[in-house]
C-alpha cells in the first residue's frame, strides 16, 4: 500500500488518457470543536472519466464527508475540488446547485424515495429542472426504469416494493439525467445478498455503459467489484 499524502492519487490503467472527472487537490475538511476534527486531512484523487472506483474505510475514516464533498453538498475547508474540469470550492452555490442537478447522480444506502409518489414519479422528479419538455422527461424516466428492470411497476408506490426494488428505482433516478459521475454511498448496506447483487450487476452495466462510478462502502463484496480500489483512513487516501 502507498500512502497518498503528498503524491496524487492517480489510478493506473486502461482510463490513463480519459478526461478527468474528479480531481481533489490537498484537499481538507475540517469541523471546528475541541478538539477540531480534521476528517479529511489533504485528500488528492483523480478519477477519470469511465472509471469504477469504491473507497472503503472504517468507522469514522472519513467516508462520508468525502462523499458529501464530492457531491458538493458539502464544501472543503481547503484545497480544491475539480468537476469534470470546472473548480467548485469558491463557486456560488447556485451554480454549485446546477452543477450537481446536471452532472452527479446520488444512490443511499436509505434509497430516499417519496413515499407518496410512484415510482415513476420519483424518477421524473429528478428531471425537473433539467430544461427538458414533459413528454421527454417521461421517456426519459420510462427508459430509466426499463435499464433497471423495473419497467413492469411504473405506478406503484415505493412502499410496496421490497428494498432491492426501490434501490433499483433509486439507479434509476440517479442515471435519469445522464450525469457525469454516480456517487454511491453504501448502497447495498440495507439489501439481502440477493438484492446485493442485483445492484452490483447494475453498476457492472452502467459502468460498461461508460459511465463513472464512486461507491463508498466497507463491505469487501461490493468493494470487490470495483475496478480501483481506494482506502480512506484517519482522512487520508492510499491505493490498495
Ligand atoms: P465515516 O463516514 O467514514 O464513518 P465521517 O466522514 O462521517 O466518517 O466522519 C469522519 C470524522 O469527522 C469523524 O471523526 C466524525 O466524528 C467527524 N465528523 C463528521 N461530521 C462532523 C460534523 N458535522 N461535526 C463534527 N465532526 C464531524
Ligand atoms: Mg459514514
Amino acid at each position: 500500500m502507498t500512502v497518498a499524502t503528498g503524491a496524487a492519487v492517480t489510478g493506473a490503467g486502461a482510463s490513463g488518457g480519459a478526461a478527468p472527472v474528479v480531481e481533489l487537490v490537498g484537499l481538507t475538511r475540517s469541523f471546528s470543536g475541541s478538539p477540531p476534527v480534521q476528517a479529511l486531512a489533504g485528500v488528492d484523487l483523480l478519477v477519470r472519466e469511465g472509471e469504477y472506483v469504491s473507497v472503503v474505510g472504517p468507522s469514522g475514516s472519513g467516508k462520508s464527508t468525502l462523499l458529501h464533498v464530492l457531491g458538493l453538498l458539502d464544501r472543503p475547508t481547503g484545497g480544491d475540488y475539480l468537476l469534470d474540469g470546472v473548480p467548485t470550492s469558491a463557486t456560488s452555490e447556485g451554480r454549485r446547485a446546477q452543477l450537481r442537478g446536471g452532472r452527479i447522480g446520488f444512490v443511499f444506502q436509505q434509497f430516499h424515495l417519496l413515499p407518496h409518489r410512484t415510482v415513476l414519479e420519483n424518477v421524473l422528479l429528478a428531471t425537473l429542472y433539467s430544461g427538458v419538455p414533459r413528454g421527454e422527461r417521461e421517456e426519459r424516466a420510462r427508459a430509466a426504469l426499463e435499464r433497471v428492470g423495473m419497467g413492469h411497476r411504473l405506478h406503484a408506490a415505493p412502499t410496496t416494493l421490497s428494498g432491492g426494488e426501490r434501490q433499483r428505482v433509486a439507479v434509476a433516478r440517479a442515471v435519469v439525467t445522464g450525469p457525469s459521475l454516480l456517487l454511491a454511498d453504501e448502497p447495498t448496506g440495507n439489501l439481502d445478498s440477493v438484492s446485493s447483487a442485483a445492484v452490483l450487476d447494475l453498476f457492472d452495466e452502467l459502468h460498461a455503459g461508460g459511465l463513472t462510478l464512486v461507491v463508498i462502502t466497507h463491505d469487501p463484496v461490493v468493494s470487490a467489484r470495483a475496478r480501483r480500489r481506494v482506502r480512506i483512513s484517519d482522512g487520508l487516501l492510499a491505493e490498495v
